[in-house]
């Protein structure tokens, strides 16, 4: 069947429904209710009238008529019945609706009514025509309302048009199951055909919801499968590189590292060891708070590559923390005699041919840089492990970008973000986790607390005094990209105003637009202790780690999402200092904006941290969609709709466990359709 076999389908309306991305007639089917009206409430019109929500009534069609000129062009019909009458008013598609009326015919009207001066109107109601009272009953008690856009207004593709043409469709096209039998009777879904009956025509709001959880798990079941077949591909693959800690892993933590590891640090890097001892390739995901001390743990994985002959990547999402790492590694690699350079986009052509020869000729031991790292020039000589830091920042793409990269070398990604780790488990299921729990002992828990402007005054003496004791602070402006010159303008001024008010101390402004040459020139003489105040954008919210820096005043606040805050606080309190964040909120604020405000100032801890935001923001937010790496979800929602992500996680690894190609009979159908969606999004897998 196609769109053109549909009644009343004119060129203009065709399309119409193609600029909407309907190109089909299952696209159309797809096209749900957004919200349904109870129509098994019919009330006399006098008392519909008194009534203020969403009504029905019947009556007559007593007249109808269209006035007005131009953009006031209207359709006003009178509708009587024994209690009363009211206008029904159409400002748009009245050419349409004026056929729907005949003058003493009944019909029934749902809306709601407005009343201007002594009349009583309707605008714009859902129309049935009946031929009596009695026949009301025949209908559906639920009327689908369907999405519009301004294509489809323009078109005059109205609700009742839509729901014509999804009436149709459902009658005459026969609708194929594709989950296989056991799903739907252990989930108790309806099958697809009746799923998209009940969606359309519920008998209740409960059964239309029902129908649409079988339509979410769909999504997920598609989505999981993916991560299924990509992780076993990454398994087949891998040749299994064993690989053993050998003299340098134990120099670096017995004689290199100044102080002991955590047990969190402990737990992880037994799982990565015994992972790279396995035979099988290493997908791992290191789970810890910022400040929980990932990079030791990276740097610890990647000189058990070393130790075996192998090279190393770590990946970080900015400049910025590429060259942190960098410096890092430097004090730790230096002592063991290895080689290591820093690859980034900026980089002049003559160093960066120089860095390529020394990575391809395997001279270069370990290679930390930021995406750059997995463009085609780079080419590794014996790449067996690959780090990217700060996952959420990447998608499933940039996980297997890398393992093009060499032969499968073992892949560990590191993230702060802590989400519920059912959540992580599912939407990073591709991947094994370890969680590192707790922060280095000796950290003193940073001490929060909101300020006004008023208070700004008492916040500088604070400011003062501290740096004149040897400290060093951030004050951190937002910068959100739709406004970002105007944001910069804050962050500048900002600047300017501390310059005036401590001329005695040497403050340093850090943004997003300046050359990496110099953002790193100035983040080099803020980690050498030479900048006193660093005025930063967002900039420095991944990963920078200066032990030093204990002060931290964040203007504007109210603007910054929760999680942000938190990471943002995680640049503080890294070393043995007491440390204090200031949150500057410069309006009143939100209830929202006292929420996440007051969930600083109580808790430090990330993963609870997560959980609020979480209840605060749609997961959209929460992860962003561009940063989550997940394909976008039509109907379901990974926080809300989190229990039947988890069950459709498992379902989907107990059939690719037991039939790997889907070559069974009873995975036929859906076979049928995983292999193209597949096939569609291999870019965004990143597997094409
Ligand atoms: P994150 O997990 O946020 O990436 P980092 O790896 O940057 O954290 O570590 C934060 C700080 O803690 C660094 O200065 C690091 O040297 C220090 N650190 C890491 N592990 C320990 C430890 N076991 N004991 C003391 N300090 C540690
Ligand atoms: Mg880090």
């Amino acid at each position: 069947m196609k769109l053109t076999d549909l009644s009343n389908l004119s060129t203009k309306r065709l399309q119409a429904l193609q600029k909407s991305g309907i190109y089909t007639v299952d696209g159309l089917l797809l096209l749900f209710p957004r919200r349904y009206i109870d129509k098994s409430n019919v009330l006399p019109i006098s008392m519909a009238r008194e009534n203020s929500g969403t009504v029905t009534v019947i009556g007559k069609v007593v007249s109808k008529q269209v006035i007005g000129f131009k953009q006031k062009k209207r359709l006003e019909v009178i509708v009587r019945d024994s209690s009363g009458s009211l206008k029904a008013v159409f400002f748009k598609g009245w050419r349409y609706f004026i056929t729907q009326f005949s003058e003493g015919n009944w019909v029934a009207l749902y809306g709601s009514i407005k009343r201007y001066g002594n009349y009583f109107n309707m605008a714009h109601p859902e129309v049935d025509n009946i031929s009596s009272p009695e026949d009301v009953k025949k209908f559906e008690d639920l009327i689908p309302i369907y999405p519009s856009n301004q294509h489809f207004s323009k078109a005059y593709i109205s609700n009742p048009i839509l729901k014509s043409w999804i009436v149709q469709i459902l009658s005459q096209k026969n609708i194929k199951e594709f989950l296989p039998q056991s799903v739907l009777s252990r989930h108790k879904f309806p099958e697809r055909q009746k799923a998209f009956h009940i969606i359309h025509q519920p008998a209740s709001q409960k059964d239309a919801e029902l129908a649409l959880e079988r339509f979410k798990y769909e999504e997920f079941l598609l989505f999981e499968l993916s991560m299924a077949s990509i992780k076993k591909l990454r398994i087949e693959k891998s040749s299994g590189n064993v690989m053993k800690p050998g003299k340098l892993t134990t120099a670096f933590f017995n004689k290199v590292l100044p102080f002991t590891l955590t047990d969190g640090q402990k737990v992880a890097l037994s799982d990565i060891r015994s992972d790279l001892e396995s035979g099988y390739q290493m997908n791992r995901l290191i789970q810890g708070d910022v400040g929980a001390g990932k990079t030791v743990v990276a740097i610890g994985a990647m000189l058990m590559a070393v130790d075996n002959g192998m090279q190393a990547a770590l990946m970080a999402p900015t400049e910025i923390l590429a060259e942190q790492h960098h410096q890092t590694i430097k004090q730790y690699i230096e002592p063991l005699s290895l080689n290591f350079r820093l690859l980034t986009g900026g980089q002049k052509t003559a160093l960066r041919r120089d860095i390529l020869t020394d990575i391809e000729g395997g001279n270069c031991n370990i290679v930390v840089g930021t995406h750059a790292i997995f463009q085609e020039k780079v080419r590794f000589n014996r790449l067996g492990l690959a780090v990217i830091d700060e996952q959420h920042r990447f998608g499933v793409k940039q996980r297997n970008d890398v393992l093009t990269k060499g032969d499968n070398p073992h892949l560990l990604v590191m993230s702060a973000t802590p989400i519920p780790r059912s959540l992580a488990m599912s939407i990073y299921s591709d991947l094994d986790i370890s969680i590192i729990k707790g922060l280095p002992s000796g950290r003193k828990p940073i001490r929060t607390a909101v300020r006004t402007e008023k208070d700004r005054q008492n916040v500088y003496a604070f400011l003062e005094q501290s740096v004149k004791n040897g400290d060093q602070a951030y004050v951190v402006f937002p910068l959100i990209e739709e406004s970002e010159v105007m944001d910069l303008k804050d962050a500048t001024m900002g600047f300017e105003k501390l310059k005036q008010r401590f001329p005695e101390f040497s403050i340093a402004l850090l943004h997003g637009r300046m050359k990496s040459e110099e953002k790193d020139a100035i983040m080099k003489r803020f980690v050498d202790g030479d900048t006193q105040i660093l005025v930063s954008t967002t900039v420095i919210e991944v990963g920078v780690d200066v032990p030093n820096a204990s002060i931290m005043i964040i203007e504007h606040a109210e603007r910054f999402g929760l999680s942000q805050l938190h990471q943002l606080r995680g640049r503080i309190g890294r070393g043995g200092k007491q440390s204090y964040c200031i949150l500057m909120p410069d309006v009143k604020l939100t209830k929202s904006g006292r929420i996440r405000l007051k969930k600083m100032v109580d808790t430090n801890d990330g993963f609870e941290i997560a959980e609020t935001d979480l209840k605060l923001r749609g997961p959209g937010d929460f992860l962003g969609t561009k940063q989550s790496g997940l394909p976008e979800f039509r109907f379901a929602d990974i926080v809300e709709d989190r229990l039947l992500l988890e069950q459709s996680k498992n379902d989907a690894w107990n059939i690719i466990k037991k039939d790997p190609e889907l070559e069974l009979p009873k995975h036929k159908e859906l076979k049928e359709v995983f292999e193209p969606y597949f096939k569609e999004r291999s870019e965004f897998f990143g597997v094409g």
